[in-house]
């Protein structure tokens, strides 16, 4: 039972196969088992059996929609009442928000069974999960193996079957990576989708909040729960979000799929690019048409956002300073050396780096130079984006330059660890809906994902385009070894 999807749990529960406390607590023991991932931060099991029950008597009465009874895992950067939420730092080891975050209310409203938070990369920097206040998570598919980041806890919990859902945010890629790295369907919405409120901000400018599953059926279900406007969230869009899934059994002939030739270059692994090849058969297949496209600025995309991101991050970040949030140091002797020494002792390595460099490009001397020029670079990627969707409805490349690596690999190299994103992030400076779906595995077992960009709150175009992909493949399917 616990290998299912959303949808399959959700039909079960209605057919009175299993309730959804036993569902519920058939996910906490498992999880309680597979501890050695260290995919959670904190499990909720005494909250989530109570929801459950609940969402049993609505079941019960016939009520409840096709998500109600559903158990998921929420990164621990969204904000949960009475539940801890640590962002994976030190610094908020011990902080408990007194409200829910709009995607949290939204999905327990929609009947979600909420099991735990995950672990993730601290403040959600990073590409591998390495970076956790909590110690690394795990790669389901090989335990050497980092799950990729920052959102590598939700992966794995997916990945794992610990849950069939979870959620969680993307900045710069960090949905899409550790979905792909983990064999997982993952969406990053378009930028003012989904509300950022009570989602602990990084790059506000950047971050969106998104799911993980493993098909892009649950994904299409899950992000209508979660879309929509909220006026807590001034970047929040007061858009109509279309049925979702009433588009996926579209058919995708005459789809034209953009190829850009940036994102198939030299820099990716041969067996990855093979993979990707395959996929674009697959979708010829079902008579979508291929063009070739320019994105001439992609290579300016990581530079731009390790600029943006720090500065917008040494802004967000300035408020835990000991005073009104979590960790405050024991010894001081007067203001000044309250905040720093709590600085210092809640922040991890990786986060002070992007302090640091966000304070340094945003200085007087400096701002011209870098801040103002990675705007400008900004600009010129979406423009990029926009010029190539006169000619395609979708966007399509490797997520990821490589599989899965050995968990120490990169993490005394910063700019390697950077260069994961090389794919993922110009969708984030764009403000584009973005998927990652399964597409092949290499030589060593590890998964594969295809990346698909779609239109400025096209979302259903990339939904779509994947479950045709899915109705026609079956990596979305497999499961690593030890988890069936
Ligand atoms: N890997 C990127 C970073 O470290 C993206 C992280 C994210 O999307 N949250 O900033």
């Amino acid at each position: 039972m616990e290998c299912r999807t959303a949808l399959e749990h959700s039909r079960a529960l209605k057919g009175k196969e299993y309730s959804s406390v036993e569902l519920t607590r058939a996910l906490l023991e498992h999880s309680q088992s597979c501890a050695d991932l260290n995919a959670f931060i904190t499990l909720t099991s005494e909250q989530a059996l109570k929801q459950a029950s609940h969402a049993d008597r609505l079941i019960a009465k016939g009520e409840g929609g096709p998500l109600t009874g559903i158990p998921l895992v929420h990164k621990d950067l969204f904000c949960t009442k009475d539940v801890r939420t640590t962002c994976g730092s030190r610094i908020l080891d011990n902080f408990i928000s007194p409200y829910d975050a709009t995607l949290v209310e939204r999905l327990q409203q929609a009947g979600m069974v909420m099991l735990g938070k995950a672990n993730m990369d601290e403040f959600a920097m990073g590409s591998s999960t390495e970076n956790s206040y909590y110690g690394p998570t795990r790669n389901p598919w090989n335990h050497e193996r980092v799950p990729g980041g920052s959102s590598g806890g939700s992966a794995a919990v997916v990945a794992a079957r610990l849950a069939p859902v979870a959620t969680g945010t993307d900045t710069g890629g960090s949905i899409r990576q550790p979905a792909a790295l983990c064999g997982l369907s993952g969406i990053k919405p378009s930028y003012g989708r989904v509300s950022r409120y009570g989602m602990v901000a990084f790059a506000s400018s950047l971050d969106q909040g998104g799911i993980m599953a493993l098909t892009s059926e649950d994904c299409a279900y899950v992000l209508q729960a979660m879309s929509g406007f909220d006026e807590k969230d001034s970047t929040s869009i007061n858009q109509p979000v279309p049925d979702y899934a009433n588009s996926l059994s579209d058919s995708i002939a005459g789809k034209a799929v953009g190829l850009p030739k940036e994102f198939f270059t030299d820099g990716v692994d041969e067996e990855v690019a093979e993979a990707i090849r395959e996929s674009i058969s697959v979708l010829e297949g079902l008579g979508a048409r291929m063009v070739e496209i320019d994105l001439p600025n992609s290579a300016a995309g990581i530079p731009c956002y390790y600029v943006l991101a720090p500065a917008e991050a040494s802004s967000n970040l300035a408020r835990f300073d000991g005073v009104r949030y979590g960790h405050r140091t024991f010894e001081y002797t007067d203001i000044i050396e309250m905040y720093e020494a709590t600085r210092s002792e809640g922040f991890g390595p990786e986060v002070k780096r992007r302090l640091l460099i966000g304070a340094y490009v945003l200085s007087i001397g400096y701002f011209e130079a870098y801040y103002v020029k990675a705007q400008k670079l900004r600009r010129l990627i979406a423009d990029d984006f926009s010029r190539a969707f006169e000619k395609c409805d979708v966007i399509v490349g490797p997520t990821t330059p490589t599989t899965a690596f050995p968990i120490g690999l990169k993490t005394d190299d910063p700019v390697q660890m950077y260069l994961n994103d090389v794919f993922t992030n110009s969708a984030n400076l764009a403000g584009l809906p973005a998927m990652s779906i399964p597409a092949g595995f290499d030589r060593q077992g590890l998964p594969i994902g295809l990346h698909l960009i779609g239109k400025y709150l096209d979302e259903t175009t990339i939904l779509n385009v994947a479950h045709q992909y899915q109705l026609n493949t079956d990596w979305h399917q497999r499961i690593p070894e030890g988890y069936a």
